[in-house]
């Protein structure tokens, strides 16, 4: 038996789209999708005229997101919000400039290795080899 869902109408929420193939899953899990009672959906390996292949993914809800963690694992996706049925903003990500609690240091000599440091501020010096200093030690911390 098939059980059929229809994904492609979606009447309210957000759509995650262009998702590097493959990374489908690490979005929806660093966004906490999986904790929402809401319907999220996550297609992988959707056809792509731009990408060959790629990710997606809907969510019907209005989720406050947080573009910084996206924009770390994935700077290419565009997240459209969908309102009755159609799409009414559409945002493209970029590395965000500064990243507070999601990098560690990677300098074994650095205090917050040392100490029980969470929340590390990183800010973007490179953004073509996507490379952040620390703020304690200012050692590079590529993604
Ligand atoms: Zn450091």
């Amino acid at each position: 038996r098939i059980i059929m869902i229809n994904v492609s109408k979606l009447k309210k929420g957000i759509v995650l789209d262009h998702i590097t193939q493959g990374h489908g899953y690490k979005v929806f899990e660093q966004l906490g999708l999986d904790k929402l009672d809401d319907v999220v959906v996550l297609m992988r390996n959707v056809d792509s005229k731009k990408m060959g292949k790629k990710d997606l993914i809907k969510i019907e809800t209005d989720l406050k997101l947080d573009f910084d963690v996206l924009g770390l694992i994935d700077p290419g996706i565009s997240v459209t919000y969908v309102s009755d049925g159609v799409p009414v903003k559409k945002l493209h990500l970029t590395l965000p400039e500064t990243v507070t609690g999601i990098l560690t240091c990677k300098n074994p000599r650095c205090i917050t290795n040392v100490e029980k440091i969470d929340e590390i501020t990183f800010r973007l010096v490179d953004p073509d080899k996507k490379q952040y200093a620390c703020e304690y030690c200012d050692a590079r911390t590529s993604l």
